[in-house]
């Protein structure tokens, strides 16, 4: 490509594009959802015990389902998405833990371990998690917080967050990479104000085409 210009005919510019993308890709400080593809697993330190739960809709919008609105029911104004954009949101617990997998570069380098993340979970998943818990700590182990555990996904029907637990031992959380300070999740999921939901998707709803249908389990949402 030439200077000052911002056309180009060829591949030539691919290798420098790759770079680019290499930069932004998720070393960012964006909390990401774990999802696991069927069959895919994935090993992670829980920094919490027990989950931030709430009620939260995921519509399709843009051609996507990454799209989570915390569902503002329990509120004195009520959930605009609830009331026009005819979707039931789904109760979920969210914790926070530490990628101890993470994934590979293109160049086949290993990045994003110990990197944190947000592990959330459906009822059934969350019914899994307490009932380990609890037999855990019953047996004078930790719980989930500071325990390395390896999820794997069984196959295309279980939930995206993976279905099996396997607890691999305690882990030293100082030996952890640095990650700064714990998120507020009370923050991270606060609701969209009734106005912002307003706008968003018009006063009377409808205005995305959201809403209706549900993700399949193997929608595409790579974290
Ligand atoms: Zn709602």
């Amino acid at each position: 490509m030439s200077e000052n210009d911002w056309f180009d005919t060829g591949y030539e510019g691919l290798d420098k594009a790759d770079e680019e993308y290499e930069k932004r890709a998720p070393d960012d400080n964006e909390l990401r959802r774990v999802w696991l593809k069927p069959g895919q697993e994935i090993e992670l330190v829980f920094e919490t015990d027990e989950p931030a739960c709430l009620w939260e809709h995921q519509l399709n919008m843009d051609g996507h389902w990454r799209n989570w609105f915390t569902c503002r029911r329990d509120m004195e104004d009520g959930c605009h998405i609830c009331d026009h954009e005819n979707d039931n949101p789904a109760y979920i617990g969210a914790y926070v833990a530490r990628d101890m997998t993470g994934w590979k570069n293109k160049k086949g380098e290993l990045r994003g371990v110990g990197r944190r993340v947000l592990y959330v979970g459906k009822r059934k998943t969350l019914k899994q998690l307490k009932s380990l818990k609890e037999k855990r700590e019953a047996r004078g182990l930790r719980g989930l917080k500071g325990v390395r555990f390896s999820i794997t996904r069984s196959d295309s029907s279980s939930p995206n967050c993976g279905d099996l637990f396997d607890a691999l031992g305690d882990e030293d959380m100082a030996a952890l990479p640095e990650a700064g300070p714990m998120p507020n999740l009370r923050e991270y999921f606060a609701p969209k104000t009734h106005a912002e939901l307003q706008a968003l998707f018009g006063v009377s709803g409808g205005g995305t085409g959201g809403g209706g249908g549900k993700p399949p389990e193997d929608e595409d949402i790579p974290f």
